[in-house]
Order: C-alpha cells, then structure tokens, then sequence
C-alpha cells in the first residue's frame, strides 16, 4: 500500500475516507478462514457448494460528511483496491432522525473524475445538482446512478420539503470504478425509481435488482463493465440463494441485522462487508436469525492500476494531477 496515495483518500461526499485512514483502521479478518471449511468435493467439480467468504471486514469509524450525512464508510480504495474493484467504496448513514431545518444539510459543491456514485435512498429524501444538467430528487427506495467519467461539480443536499418537514434518513453511497478506457467519456445521470426495479424471490428474502441479470430478470441501471447489485429484505429467519458469475468481485454489506454465510455460518456481523471467494462458483447463501437488510454488489473485477486521490480515481499519478488542474481551471464546469 503506498502512503502517498493512503494519505490521499477522502470521501463519498468529502472528506469521508480520509478520516477513515486517519483513525489506522484497517482490515480486519472476522469468523473462520477459508481454509477450514467444508468443501466436500474437488476443485474441478461443478459443485453446488455454497461459495465461501474469503474476509470479513468492520467498517470505519461514523463521522459527519458535510452536515447531512452521519456515516461509517465501510469499504474504502485502499483496503485492497484489486480485491473490491470495480467497486471503490461504500458509505452508509444508518437510518436517523432528522428535526426540521431552515436550511438544507448536505455537501456543497465539490468535484468528482474516473469514477460513478451511486446513491441509494432508502429513507428522506436527497436532491443532487451537476455541472453537466444533470440532478433530481430522489426518495424512499430510489437510486441515483451518476457517471462523473471526465469530470462533474455537483452538489449533493437533503431535499427542500424534507429540509422543511424533518424525518428520518438513511442512504449509501457507492463509488464504482470505470475502467481506464472510460475514463474521460461524457458524463451520465441515470434517474431510477423503486418502482422500476424488478422484485425477486430468493429463497426467505426479497430482492430488489438495480442493475444486471439475477434470475433472469434483468435491472434498470446502464452500468459501463458488467455490474448486478441488488437489496435483500428477509423480514424473518430464513436462507436465501443468489446465482452470480464466478471469477466476479461478491461483496455483501447487512445494512440492518446481522447474517451468516453457506452451511458452516461464517457471520458478517450488521454494517461489516463480507468478500466472497473468486474463484469459487457456487451460489451465495446468506440466512438471516431475524429481519434483516441486505446491500450485494457483484462486479467483473478491471485488472488496472488504481490510483485515488480526493475525488479523483485515476489509474496514474500523473492523471490525478491534470484532475485537479482540470477542476481548477473550470474544465469540470460550475454549479449555476
Ligand atoms: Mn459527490
């Protein structure tokens, strides 16, 4: 891990991750090891053995981003930035209480490049703004897809009306990564609403699938390198089952409950994430002891250098510094 580039990081909204590293938190292995498992037939064999956890990591400490988002981000770049990619990071703020406020909580203007954030909402409302047109409000259930690609300024607030009215809150942020080849497109806003989002039975839990093909449903989001990312709702004990591709990034994140994984129960407990093994093409076996909500992200993994720096993820130094310069300048455009 190289200390220039972990000093570097912040965060979904600001300065999130940095404080992150700044605590020295770094991965920390829950439950059993791979090794100790109970694989019951050889490597070669097309086995129906549930795929196994490779790691269990905890998140990092709750810090505010601007003054609208109480979070733990729970992954980060530079955990293993091979081992998540694409996915770059992810920051939840656990459902809370807002009272009404004569103005509106959130992040200011601020830039992003290399990357897409993906905010899902899950309650309250948030209204984002870009320097590309793009922006809208989004609310209970909705997901925000924006591409930043070659370059954004946006804003990302509470909504007016539930500025005005108070509520409770709660959202993730999601950071994908493009590859380089995509890097400097044109940026993208993808709007979706719950209700487009196909409903899935897997097994005791509910799906909600965002983006790509689960079960043969395929999700709303248009994503640049082959992406499924789905919710999970068990609203009792019960086991769920998910078919992903092998050799794809798992990553399950319990926003709410704790869960196990395949027969031998490996935990990851509420708000940690869970890695899944590679290589192993099984299907995804979570159980839940009670309700439970479930974040799985499911990624082609890119195979390029990562290099993060503030808002920027680039795959060079040298790309990360004409960022900034390009932000200076103006090239990313202003908030009007
Ligand atoms: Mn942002």
């Amino acid at each position: 891990m190289d200390g220039t580039s972990r000093r570097g990081v912040l965060a979904t909204l600001g300065a999130a991750a940095a404080a992150a590293m700044s605590w020295g938190f770094g991965p920390r292995l829950l439950g059993r090891s791979s090794e100790d498992g109970q694989m019951q037939t050889s490597a070669k064999t097309k086995t129906r053995t549930p795929r196994r956890l490779r790691g269990v990591y905890p998140p990092g400490p709750e810090h505010w981003v601007g003054d609208g988002f109480l979070v733990k981000t729970v992954f980060w770049p530079q955990i293993d930035p091979q081992m998540l990619s694409p996915f770059l990071l992810l920051d939840h703020a656990a459902r809370r209480r807002f009272e009404a406020s004569p103005w509106r909580r959130g992040v200011g203007e601020h830039p992003h490049r290399g990357f897409e954030t993906v905010t899902f909402a899950y309650q309250g409302e948030i209204e984002h703004r870009d320097s590309a047109g793009g922006g809208g409000r989004i609310g209970p259930g909705d997901v925000q897809w924006m591409t930043a690609a070659s370059g954004v300024v946006h804003e990302e607030k509470h909504s007016q009306a539930f500025s005005e009215r108070g509520g409770d809150f709660e959202m993730v942020q999601l950071w994908v990564n493009l590859p380089a080849s995509k890097k400097m497109s044109e940026p993208r806003y993808q709007p979706l609403l719950d209700r487009e989002f196909p409903r899935l039975t897997l097994g005791a839990a509910e799906a909600r699938l965002v983006a790509g093909t689960l079960d043969g449903k395929t999700g709303p989001a248009r994503t640049h390198t082959p992406i499924t990312t789905f919710d999970l709702r068990f609203h009792a004990e019960g086991s769920s089952e998910a078919e992903l591709p092998s050799g794809w990034t798992t990553l399950v994140f319990p926003l709410e409950g704790d869960v196990t994984v395949g027969p031998d129960r490996q935990p990851i407990p509420s708000r940690h994430f869970g890695v899944f093994d590679r290589d192993h093409d099984g299907p995804v076996q979570l159980h839940a002891r009670e309700g439970a909500r479930v974040l799985v992200l499911a990624g082609q993994p890119l195979h390029e250098p990562v290099v993060a720096y503030g808002p920027f993820v680039m795959n060079t130094r040298e790309e990360i510094v004409q960022a900034f310069r390009d932000y200076q300048s103006g090239r990313m455009g202003r908030l009007l």
